[in-house]
Order: C-alpha cells, then sequence, then structure tokens
C-alpha cells in the first residue's frame, strides 16, 4: 500500500493536528461521514493504508458513484446502518465470554438487516469490490443465529444476568416447570392476601416482597389496631407497618430455591446460546468488516456531494504510457477548505509530468504555500483510498509513498538539534523516494547560515529532479532556486501570487507560473509590531545585500 511513514502523517494531519492534537481540523474528520463505529475504524485503516492497485480503487469508486447516484439507495442505507450496533465488537464480546444478554440482542438486530443491506447491493451497478459478494450471499447460518437470540432472549433483557428474566417461556422444559411452579406459588401468595384481608378486615392490606426482608404483609398505620395476633411485627415505616406470619415464611424458603434454580437455569440457557453465537464470531466478524467498508463508502459519497469532490481518474504506476502525469485542475484542501466556513476557498491547479517533475513553489508568509503544498498530498492520499477528491477535475498517478519535510521543529526530547533533525528528515527522502513517490517539502536549509543553506537546497533539488525523478514541490524563500529551471529541463517555478498595497499585503492565494523575487519579511516583521527602527534599518541592510547578490539580476 501507499507508506505513510509517522511524520508524514502528523505533517499532513491525518487523523490529529499537529499543534493541539485535535481530531477536529484532521483529515479524518474533514471526510469521515460514517453511521457506525465499525465504519468509522474502517475508513481510518483505509487511510491508513491507501491501495496501490488502480482496479482495486476503482471498484471502491464505483460504490461511491452508485451512491451518489441515487438519493433513495442512500437513504436506505443509511437507515439500515443507523440501527446498525457495531458488530465488529459485540462479535468480539461473545467471543471472549463478555456478552450481555444485550450484546446478544443487538447483534441479531444486526444480523436481521443482512437481506435488506443485500437487495441494495443487488441493485448496484458496475465492478464491485469482492466483499460485497459476502453481502449478496448470505451466510443462511448467520440469519438461523438471528432467529435464535430472538426466540430464547426477551427484547429488553435486565443488565444482571444473575437474577433470570432473560428467557423468553418456550425455550426449555425445566425453566417452563420451574416457572409453573413459581405461578403456583403466585397463587398460593394472592389467596393467602385474600385470607388475611378476611381475617384482619382490613381491604387494603397487601403482601409484598423486598430484596432483603422477603414477603411480608403490609398495612397502612391508621389499621394498626386491625392486626390479629398471628401476625408477627417487622418494620414500622412512617405510614406503613409490616408483618409476617410463619405460613408465608415457609412458603418464602420454598419460592427462593425455586427463584434460585429458575435464575441459574436462564443463566445456563444464556450462557450455552453465547458460546453458539461464539462459534460463529469469525463469519460475523467477516460480514461486519463487509458493513463496515459499505459504510466508509457511504459516508464519503456524503462528503463527496456536500463538498462538491469529483471522481479521479488513475494511473498505475508502472505505465510507460501517460507520461506519468498528474492533473488537478482546480484542487482545493478538504481541511482548510471546510475551516474557512464563509469565506471563500481559493482553488489551484497543479500538474506533473515527466517534463515538470518539481515544482519550486516561492511567495511571501502566509500567502498559502503550506496549504497548497499538503493539498497535493491530501488529495494523493484521498484518491488513493478510493474517494472522490476536491476539484473540478482530476487525473492521478498512483504513488508508492508521500515524504514531507514541513516546518522545523527542535526535537529537544532526542536532543537533536532543528538542523540535524531536518537534515535527517532530508537524508531518508533522498534515500528512499522512488520516481513513483510524492515529495512535499517546505523549506530546507533555514536552519543554518544562508549560503550553507542555500546551496543544501540546491543541490537537494537537483538531485530529486534529475536522479530520482519523482513528483516534488519545494515551496521556499530562497529565490536563488528559481535559477534551477535554466539548467535542468524538468524543474518549473511558481508562485503565490500576492498584491501590495501602500504597507497592506493582499493574499489572492493564487498560483501561478513564474517565481517571486521577494520575501515581503519585512513587511510581515512591521505588522508584528517590529519597532520602526530596527525596520528601516533592516531594509537598508537588505538593499546592499541585494545589490551584491549578482545571482538576483535575471530570475526568469
Ligand atoms: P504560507 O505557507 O505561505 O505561510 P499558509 O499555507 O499557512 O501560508 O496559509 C496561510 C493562511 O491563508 C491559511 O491558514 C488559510 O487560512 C489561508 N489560505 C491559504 N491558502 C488559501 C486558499 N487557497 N484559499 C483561501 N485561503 C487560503
Amino acid at each position: 500500500h501507499l507508506i505513510i511513514d509517522y511524520q508524514t502523517q502528523k505533517n499532513l494531519e491525518i487523523k490529529n493536528t499537529q499543534r493541539e492534537n485535535n481530531y477536529v481540523g484532521s483529515l479524518l474528520w474533514s471526510i469521515d461521514r460514517t453511521y457506525t463505529c465499525m465504519g468509522a475504524r474502517c475508513l481510518r485503516r483505509w487511510i491508513d493504508a491507501p491501495l496501490l492497485n488502480v482496479n482495486e480503487i476503482y471498484k471502491r469508486q464505483n460504490i461511491i458513484s452508485n451512491f451518489i447516484e441515487s438519493k433513495q439507495v442512500r437513504i436506505d442505507t443509511q437507515n439500515l446502518l443507523r440501527a446498525m450496533g457495531d458488530l465488529e465488537r459485540l462479535a468480539g464480546r461473545a467471543c471472549a465470554g463478555h456478552a450481555s444478554p444485550r450484546d446478544l440482542i443487538a447483534i441479531a438486530e444486526g444480523l436481521k438487516k443482512l437481506p435488506r443491506l443485500k437487495s441494495i447491493i443487488e441493485l448496484f451497478k458496475y465492478d464491485l469490490p469482492d466483499w460485497t459478494d459476502e453481502l449478496k450471499n448470505i451466510d443462511e447460518k448467520l440469519l438461523e443465529l438471528a432467529d435464535t437470540i430472538s426466540f430464547q432472549l426477551i427484547e429488553n433483557p435486565p443488565l444482571n444476568i444473575s437474577e433470570g428474566g432473560m428467557i423468553h417461556d418456550g425455550v426449555d422444559n425445566i425453566l417452563d416447570g420451574l416457572r409453573n411452579l413459581m405461578d403456583d406459588y403466585s397463587e398460593w401468595l394472592n389467596k393467602e392476601e385474600l385470607k388475611e384481608r378476611k381475617i384482619s378486615k382490613i381491604s387494603n392490606l397487601k403482601i409484598q416482597f423486598h430484596k432483603n426482608f422477603g414477603y411480608y404483609i403490609s398495612i397502612n398505620k391508621s389499621k394498626v389496631n386491625l392486626a390479629p395476633h398471628h401476625w408477627i411485627k417487622r418494620q414500622t415505616l412512617t405510614n406503613e407497618e409490616r408483618y409476617i406470619t410463619s405460613e408465608i415464611k415457609n412458603k418464602e424458603n420454598k419460592i427462593f430455591q425455586i427463584k434460585s434454580r429458575a435464575s441459574s437455569r436462564e443463566y445456563e440457557i444464556f450462557c450455552e446460546l453465547r458460546n453458539i453465537v461464539a462459534e460463529q464470531t469469525k463469519q460475523i466478524r467477516s460480514i461486519a468488516k463487509s458493513i463496515a467498508s459499505l459504510d466508509a463508502l457511504l459516508g464519503l459519497s456524503i462528503t463527496s456531494l456536500e463538498n462538491n469532490f469529483t471522481k479521479p481518474s488513475l494511473k498505475p504506476i508502472n505505465d510507460s504510457l501517460t507520461k506519468n502525469s498528474t492533473k488537478i485542475i482546480a484542487g482545493r484542501n478538504p481541511i482548510v477548505e471546510q475551516l474557512l466556513n464563509d469565506k471563500k476557498f481559493i482553488a489551484n491547479d497543479i500538474y506533473f509530468d515527466d517534463n515538470q517533475k518539481l515544482i519550486i513553489l516561492t511567495g511571501p508568509n502566509a500567502s498559502g504555500k503550506s496549504c497548497f503544498i499538503r493539498q497535493i498530498g491530501l488529495i494523493q492520499i484521498l484518491a488513493q483510498i478510493g474517494s472522490f477528491v476536491p476539484a473540478n477535475n482530476a487525473e492521478i498517478k498512483i504513488s508508492d509513498r508521500i515524504f514531507t519535510r514541513i516546518g522545523a521543529v527542535d526535537d529537544q526530547s532526542s536532543g537533536q538539534s532543528t538542523f540535524m533533525v531536518e537534515m535527517s528528515e532530508t537524508a531518508s527522502i533522498l534515500n528512499q523516494a522512488t520516481s513513483s513517490s510524492l515529495v512535499l517539502l517546505d523549506e530546507i536549509g533555514r536552519g543554518t547560515s544562508t549560503f550553507d543553506g542555500l546551496s543544501i537546497a540546491w543541490s537537494v533539488s537537483e538531485y530529486l529532479a534529475k536522479k530520482i525523478k519523482c513528483n516534488t514541490i519545494f515551496a521556499t524563500h530562497y529565490h536563488e532556486l528559481n535559477y534551477l529551471k535554466n539548467s535542468n529541463k524538468n524543474i518549473e517555478n511558481f508562485q503565490v501570487l500576492v498584491e501590495q498595497n501602500n504597507d497592506e499585503l493582499i493574499f489572492s492565494h493564487k498560483i501561478a507560473k513564474g517565481g517571486s523575487n521577494k520575501s515581503y519579511g519585512i513587511e510581515a516583521a512591521k505588522l508584528a509590531g517590529v519597532p520602526r527602527e530596527v525596520i528601516e534599518k533592516a531594509k537598508s541592510v537588505l538593499n546592499s545585500l541585494e545589490e551584491n547578490n549578482k545571482l538576483n539580476n535575471n530570475i526568469d
């Protein structure tokens, strides 16, 4: 699968944001519209391991297309999934012997939805992933299992499995026999109640039951003087007096015995049922995985509709016919676009082929360079998990790995300096990238002296473009790198356009061909409140440095 190393996962904020480690603001947050926990987990797995095989990716896309083409199918599937428990986890609990009666009921309810899911899948067109076969040819044993569970367990069983009250009548002869005995005792208690009413002349007397005290006669306090001699006082409450009789106590022992036998029998039946379910764990888990995949793709179809995504066409890794081109027209960053709310996201194109492998991207701070380079990585990942992508049109060459080098953070815990971290990341890219990799670089060489850094950035770029020949974007403030294009045919310069209105910078976030020769760093420092005197001095130093810099004369 497409390898996204730990650093890249962090840089591209795949599952959590970099700064605060939040889920909100991550790629997963921007695309997860699943209905079940198992669907959400499936999407997570996919995003950890996007596919390389174009046909497999197309098969996932086909399911999204089916959902997009029919609102009714989407609604029907949503309704089924919404009421579906987490079959994967429930089956796991049954297997480990931890499932409660409610878990088994949830399994049964989930399994009973399979025939309706089947009829939805049967409507689907196009070539579908293999896992859909399992939903089309439902294992009859699973439906029988669901029926067995519903036949044996009552719909709303108690949480406590040791006190009975969970198995239906008619499931087990022994349990039925014990319950008949219990009925006889209830009848006896009813008769006893009538008898004591007659004797005491207390017409609202009741025989009741308390967990700790057992059976007792309850009367209103006002009737205390009517209590006959054979009643033994047990408890006095504010408005109530409680008594027992020797007959009731005698019967009580027998009732308790029967009750306890019935509860143990229920427990035995339940455990047998749980074992039967456990035997089918593998099948339940397997069908749950198919349901989870369906949920993930339904969610992606909803994301696509909500955010106006488009179906990308894909080019295999080893394809000599296609000039190895990747073309994204009006691409958008799915995370930033959703975070912007009312502000409009500015879409940008990108094009890579054998003649344009490395893009040097220049532009001032906060103009949108990082957003753009991340967007290319995110679109690549989305395309390879089978999702549609935020663009008007996209043709994407499959990548084997995505590498990123973004930002410079001192790794204090491992005692490495900013520059050493930067260089070891750069080394690992240069040592591992292939011609099918996507490399996203946001500054290299900033942690050392200007000429040192520039020289490293220069030679790294040439190595990537000439030797490795992978698709690369290199966002940088070193305008001198724009000269690389003159000696390397497959390097092209792009810039983020910006207008300067007196002291104010206006960011259009629009990316265009050509290199910018100004960083606007001093303007940014001024906006940030650096004292005027310092700013003026900086300007004059910059002027003299630029005059002395022969390289700065004829940028293309
Ligand atoms: P840079 O890397 O050039 O310093 P960023 O990529 O961090 O700039 O962008 C700065 C901010 O500009 C982002 O947080 C985002 O709010 C906004 N922005 C960037 N690109 C776009 C875009 N294409 N459309 C709209 N807003 C954008």
